[in-house]
């Protein structure tokens, strides 16, 4: 446990939600279905919404979405409806190996820092931390939705992480941060950071298979929670 401050990513690194991808467009669906849109039918051509950064706005003017700077509102009300209800039917759930790790973390006597940096609403947020007993651990969280426009803030910017450094009086003269997470833009945030990145494989079959061929490489890649013990 070199690091001093431990950032980790929510969705598809402590929390299981089945094939995140397929997760995401399910309820991307269904938002521009209620906001009558007329999306591409194919997925793989609705997936540039997510690369799209600061231009989604003009992706989904595009797509005859009528009020795009109010389209987040409406993803993540339908994104929480269905969290609720795939908790409930444990489909949706914590990592089995997260619980424990994260006590050796936060207990460990050198005074180790946690926090979450999620790309997720924050009532969202706020309500999986509750539902299974782990905000304890967090010093602090960084999630967005408090503004209609804050997807600037999501990752692959930086932003997030270096709010959360500031608030940890961060000196890389003096101490070290990794963040851990599921997708490249976890890995690009956090070097775009200047912390440490690592990637978490759990299912090494299907996700992140081509990893090795992203420009932006992760400083440590695991494939379970356990392991970070020993970076
Ligand atoms: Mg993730």
């Amino acid at each position: 446990m070199n690091f001093d401050f431990y950032l980790f990513d929510l969705d598809g690194t402590l929390l299981h939600l089945g094939n995140i991808g397929a997760y995401a467009d399910n309820i991307l669906v269904k938002t521009l279905d209620k906001l009558k849109a007329h999306y591409p039918p194919d997925r793989n051509e609705r997936f540039k919404l997510w690369l799209s950064e600061e231009g989604y706005i003009y992706v989904l003017e595009e797509w005859g979405v009528e009020e795009p700077q109010n389209f987040w509102k409406f993803y993540d009300e339908i994104d929480f409806e269905k969290r609720k209800i795939l908790i409930e039917k444990k489909e949706i759930f914590l990592y089995n190996d997260v619980k424990t790790i994260l006590e050796k973390v936060y207990y460990n006597k050198y005074n180790k820092k946690l926090a979450i940096v999620s790309n997720t609403a924050y009532y969202i947020v706020d309500y999986v931390l509750n539902k299974f007993d782990i905000s304890k651990y967090f010093h602090e969280i960084f999630s967005l939705g408090y503004y209609n426009n804050d997807q600037e803030l999501a990752k692959p910017s930086p932003k997030g992480i270096l709010t959360i450094l500031d608030k940890f009086e961060y000196d890389p003269k003096e101490s070290k941060a990794l963040l851990v997470g599921d997708s490249k833009f976890d890995i690009i945030a956090a070097k775009n950071a200047n912390i440490y990145a690592c990637l978490i494989r759990r299912d090494i079959h299907t996700r992140n298979r081509h990893y090795k061929k992203w420009d932006v490489q992760p400083d440590f890649v695991i494939e379970g929670f356990d392991e970070l013990l020993y970076l």
